[in-house]
């Protein structure tokens, strides 16, 4: 599975057991990424570690 990072375009693999708000770093520009999305796979910026989170 893989999906790609929205920071630089870059198409990440994702293990085949990943769930949803699963962080994976993009192996190109080393940018947080959260798994927003399954089907299909999609990715978005993370917040920010220590950030109120304000689902
Ligand atoms: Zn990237």
């Amino acid at each position: 599975m893989t999906a790609t990072c929205p920071e630089c375009d870059a198409m990440i693999a994702l293990a085949a057991d990943v769930v949803e708000h699963e962080i994976v770093i993009c192996t190109d520009c080393a940018a947080e990424l959260e798994v927003i999305g399954l089907d299909p796979p999609a990715l978005a910026l993370a917040p920010e570690v220590g950030e109120d989170w304000g689902e």
